[in-house]
């Protein structure tokens, strides 16, 4: 079986700073991607290339994906055209990078990333006026020194992920066995572990994410230093931790990867807390409702968003902190904002969350109460909120996961389906008492019905009120 996976047209042993490469050359016929998959892009990009006399090929996860039968969410080219060559070929082009310098080639609305075969860095960390490749922990802080097409494949980072794919010969290059771990389903490191790990540590995160997408197990080796070094990734900056963690919360398998990071004590710092969230019950099953319902939303190709992810892995964190406010005195809404306040602050140090995804995790926070308050016109004016969509389903997984009283959720969901000229009269009136009360205060009586004419818990209603 193994031996039709391996029909190897010739071999040749090369050695690189970070593995042991040998070229094995795999025929249409044994691996059977199927041409018509590929983007018109990719195979523009290719082509151009291809015909001022570069190499080009497919490479990384569209290669992987194709061979697995996914659809590639999106196409990489690897050419020995420096960014320079590749980006006076084509007209919609530029170049992009700093700590890794590649080109964009866009047609239509579709952006092929261009990237020049990179070398293994040298050795001494200072060479030719050009010092410190890595930080004082092995991480990588640049990574334009290009080099061959082996070299290239040893410097990425799982074996599965550097084929490459000649869309025109129709050919796979492997050079480190990539095609038998992939048949395999094994997710193997390149090279020796932990120094690619110190390397970039963001490997580690994403060694869960692929095997959790890819169904995948860890290579024993490749996972074994995993939870020694998960401190390191602390040291990357926030911005790129964010981009990794939206890749993981938004590739369809959020939830197992959440469990697995957590396993592996990879969540400290990315998602202070989450541990203790999710030994909390409450915590638990709310989290695992929104990754649940996110990674559904995803596997049927709906929108999700980023800021109502966030906004939910933050939730029991709030809740906790507002909880603390409030107990120290602080009227109900000022200890909301604090308690948002601080949230958002505290992540900002490990993930930098955009200003675009914070003002609306906020607003989905900060209209939580309102739901409560089933009172005059509130409900309307809630309803109307641009936001509302968001924080009632917001509002619908805090009642599945027990936080709140589930026959709220019932008034709202029938208050949401019913036809909006018939909304004021679903509206409680207000109790007599109420009603005294208001009229003493002389305010109209439509201003003071509440949550508590409707089969709600009163204390709920007291507690928002
Ligand atoms: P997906 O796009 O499905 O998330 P991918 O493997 O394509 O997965 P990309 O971030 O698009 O991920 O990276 C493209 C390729 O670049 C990878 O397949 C891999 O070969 C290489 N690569 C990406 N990140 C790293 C890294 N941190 N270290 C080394 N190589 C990397
Ligand atoms: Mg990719």
């Amino acid at each position: 079986m193994i031996r039709k996976f391996l029909h190897q047209v010739f071999k040749r042993k090369i050695s690189s700073h970070t593995a042991n490469t040998q070229l094995s050359i795999i025929p249409p016929s044994n691996h059977g991607i199927n041409r018509n998959l590929i983007s018109p892009c990719a195979l523009k990009v290719a082509h151009g290339l291809q015909k001022a006399g570069f190499s080009a090929f497919i490479v990384g996860g569209a290669v992987r994906d194709l061979l697995l039968g996914l659809k590639p969410k999106d196409f990489d080219i690897a050419t020995n055209a420096t960014p320079e060559q590749a980006r006076g070929l084509f007209k919609r082009s530029r170049i992009i990078g700093r700590r890794f310098r590649l080109v964009h080639v866009m047609c239509g609305n579709e952006t092929v990333e261009v990237s020049t075969f990179r070398g293994p860095l040298p050795d001494d960390n200072a060479v030719s006026g050009i010092k410190n490749y890595t930080d004082q922990h092995g991480r990588l802080l640049r990574d334009n020194v290009f080099g061959s097409q082996e070299e290239d494949a040893a410097r990425r980072d799982f074996t599965l992920n550097a084929l490459f794919y000649d869309p025109f010969s129709e050919e796979i290059h492997d050079y480190l066995d990539g095609y038998t771990d992939l048949k395999a389903k094994t997710l193997r490191i390149i090279g020796d572990p932990v120094t690619r790990y110190r390397e970039d540590p963001v490997r580690m995160l994403r060694a869960v994410r692929l095997a959790a997408k890819l169904e995948m197990q860890i290579d024993p080796l490749t996972a074994e230093p995993i939870g020694d070094l998960a401190p390191l990734l602390q040291n990357v900056p926030p911005a790129r931790l964010l981009d990794e963690m939206l890749k993981l919360l938004l590739s369809g398998h959020a939830l197992s990867c959440v469990v697995d990071l957590r396993q592996r004590g990879l969540h400290h710092g990315l998602l202070p807390m989450l541990d203790v969230i999710l030994e909390q019950p409450l915590g638990e099953r709310f989290i695992t409702l929104a990754l649940k319902n996110t990674d559904e939303r995803i596997q049927q190709d709906k929108h999700v968003s980023p800021a109502f992810l966030f906004a939910s892995l933050l939730w029991h964190e709030v809740l906790t902190t507002w909880n603390n406010y409030k107990n120290s005195g602080e009227k109900l809404l000022t200890a909301l904002y604090r308690a948002i306040e601080d949230v958002l602050s505290s992540q900002q140090k490990n993930i930098a969350i955009p200003r675009r995804f914070s003002a609306t995790i906020t607003e989905i926070w900060l209209m939580q109460p309102r739901f409560e308050s089933l009172v005059g016109r509130k409900p309307l004016r809630l309803i109307s909120h641009p936001r509302f969509r968001a924080a009632y389903d917001f509002m619908l997984l805090r009642s599945e996961s027990g936080e709140m009283n589930p026959e709220l959720a019932i008034w709202w969901k029938s208050f949401v389906a019913a036809d909006p000229d018939n909304r004021a009269k679903m509206i409680p009136k207000p109790s007599s008492t109420r009603k005294r009360k208001k009229r003493t205060r002389r305010k109209p009586a439509s201003d003071t019905a509440s949550a508590d004419q409707i089969p709600v818990s009163a204390d709920k209603e007291k507690a928002v009120s």
